[in-house]
């Protein structure tokens, strides 16, 4: 017997219509590319979301069609969040720090017809517009007034505001099948060519309310958020959805994710949690000590997508700002484990309480995790046995896009993420590495992570990285790669000496190499395939 209640289909656009009639005087903020500053409500937005459906038609685009964007994080990037998944078609991020070849390849791979693009990206289109002549029949460009772009003829040209200003608002958001696709994002290719991960209106909704539950993200409508996470990738760890899903206001920070631009949004916005990767805010720290400022308003920080150091911990403490660490990835929704306390350790207190917080987190409801040894049987769940770390769950991928019918996951779901770590009895995963990071030595396994949160806890140390060199007697050995900080002096012997009493002897680095600077991917994670590349044969090109 079925339940008597009314069925409802999970439709993202529920989200946009709900802020609108419950918070229409939370105000969204973006910072321009152009470098204007923004405001609009809800109630403003939900109109042009829906004029925007009406563009929709204007385009020809149907139900299941891909809507690609070269954007960043503004109010015209979130419209089409809700302008286009709403009408039941797909929109296609596309992450424009990826290689002009691979933002190509994307573009081509989703068949987007239609591609909307931020006036500073049009250099980006332009370089790649006969890779994308074939697929892309109309651009849009994000702007007040229309531009001339020099594109090859058979694409048609429009400027988004008149394409609003010519539409109505008599829209009338549809409800279809909850498991319909709503977001075309793909993987950032750090292991190969990206992968496409098409998000459904069920998961992302499930997902928003997840993450807003008071052990996640526990949003509030009196909340600022700043995601310095990007919109071009894995929606922003769902902000566009879960930010307007509370009532919150959102303070979009455009391409401006420099230390001095974000501290400036954050004290004139009056930020009260920011969200971004541990690179984003090891500069905004640099700037903040330098410049001797202070946060009136910054209660709360998510880190993510990389791991957090303590460094980073304890710097926010100093300004009174908490640090919360997530774990994720695109595949995952992207959002999956958490770290807030449980009774068994909310009293901790000094380093104690800093080693739980270095862990990634505790699964939140909805998705499962479990470590297997090589054989796929379960590990114990006691912080000492790692193995390979597998998820299941609502918001987790089944299948890549246009990959063929293998699933991602096996037969019973479950999803192998590439990363190796323990679980607790607490249940907080930790990450030892990605499964291609860690260093085997000597057939025993060293964690490039922990080597990595040493080093950056060195007064001297601006930035570390550590990777797994060949050697001739133990396979491989840890190598280390610093940036020292400005006017900074440390040499080999003090850095290698900072490990002692932290590790066991033999996983200290045999060397160190000191750069000035160090390659990031496309979402600001230490690249350490091209530190592989480049120094992965360190100790056996007779360098040491
Ligand atoms: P890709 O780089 O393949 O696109 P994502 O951007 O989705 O992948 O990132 C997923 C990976 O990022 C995870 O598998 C994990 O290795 C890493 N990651 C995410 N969050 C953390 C974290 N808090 N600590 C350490 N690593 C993390």
């Amino acid at each position: 017997m079925l339940g008597l209640m009314q069925s409802h289909k999970l439709m993202l656009s529920s989200v946009i219509r709900h802020a609108a009639r419950q918070h229409g005087h939370s105000e969204v903020v973006s910072f321009m590319s152009d470098g204007s500053v923004h405001r609009a409500t809800y109630v403003e937005l939900e109109r042009r979301c829906r004029r925007l459906a009406r563009v929709m038609q204007t385009l020809k685009v149907g139900f299941g069609d891909r809507v690609g964007t070269l954007a960043w994080n503004d109010y015209r990037h979130f419209e089409l969040y809700y302008g286009v998944s709403g009408t039941g078609a797909i929109l296609n991020t596309v992450n424009v720090r990826l290689a002009p070849e691979d933002v190509a390849y994307i573009i081509n791979h989703a068949q987007s017809k239609v591609l909307f693009v931020d006036p500073s990206l049009v250099p980006l289109l332009r370089g790649i517009a006969n890779e994308v002549a074939a697929t892309v029949r109309d651009v849009v460009v994000m702007s007040d007034k229309p531009v001339e772009l020099g594109l090859p003829a058979g694409m048609r040209v429009h400027c988004y505001e008149d394409l609003i200003a010519a539409a109505d608002e008599s829209y009338v958001w549809p409800e279809f099948d909850e498991e319909s696709g709503s977001v075309l994002t793909y993987t950032s290719g750090t292991t190969g060519r990206p992968k496409g991960v098409l998000y459904s209106h069920r998961a992302s909704l499930l997902q928003s309310y997840a993450v807003n539950s008071a052990d996640v993200f526990g949003l509030r409508a009196v909340d600022r958020i700043l995601p310095c996470a990007s919109m071009y990738h894995a929606t922003a760890w769902t902000l566009p959805y879960s930010v307007p899903m509370v009532g919150a206001s959102l303070i979009l920070p455009g391409r401006f994710l420099d230390g001095p631009s974000l501290y400036r949004m954050i004290e004139s916005e009056r930020v009260t949690f920011a969200f971004g990767v541990p690179t984003i805010w090891t500069g905004f720290l640099d700037h903040l000590k330098s410049a001797g400022g202070k946060l009136s308003t910054l209660k709360r920080v998510l880190s993510g997508g990389s791991a957090i150091t303590r460094q980073l911990v304890e710097t926010f403490r100093e300004y009174g700002v908490r640090v919360e660490h997530a774990w994720g990835m695109t595949e995952c929704g992207p959002v999956t484990a958490y770290n807030a306390p449980v009774a068994a350790t909310k009293d901790l207190q000094g380093d104690a309480l800093l080693e739980v917080m270095l862990r990634q987190g505790r699964p939140f409801f909805g998705s499962d995790i479990k470590i297997v040894d090589e054989n796929g049987v379960e590990l114990p769940r006691d912080g000492k046995a790692f193995g390979a770390l597998l998820a299941r769950g609502a918001y987790m991928t089944r299948q890549y896009y246009r990959q063929g019918e293998e699933g991602a996951a096996d037969p019973d779901n479950w999803f192998a993420t590439g990363d190796v770590a323990t679980i607790d009895e607490n249940g907080f995963v930790q990450l030892v590495d990605r499964t291609k990071d860690l260093i085997k030595s000597g057939g025993e396994w060293i964690s490039s992570i922990a080597l990595e949160d040493i080093a950056s806890s060195h007064p001297a140390v601006a930035e570390a990285a550590v990777i797994a060199a060949a050697h001739s007697k133990w396979v491989e050995r840890p190598l280390l790669l610093v940036v020292l900080r400005d006017q900074a002096d440390a040499d080999s012997a003090a850095l290698l000496e900072h490990f002692k009493g932290k590790v066991a002897n033999w996983w200290i680095p045999d060397q160190v190499v000191f750069v000035p600077q160090l390659p990031h991917t496309a979402v600001g994670k230490l690249n350490k395939r091209e530190l592989r590349t480049q120094y992965g044969e360190h100790y056996n090109a007779g360098t040491e």
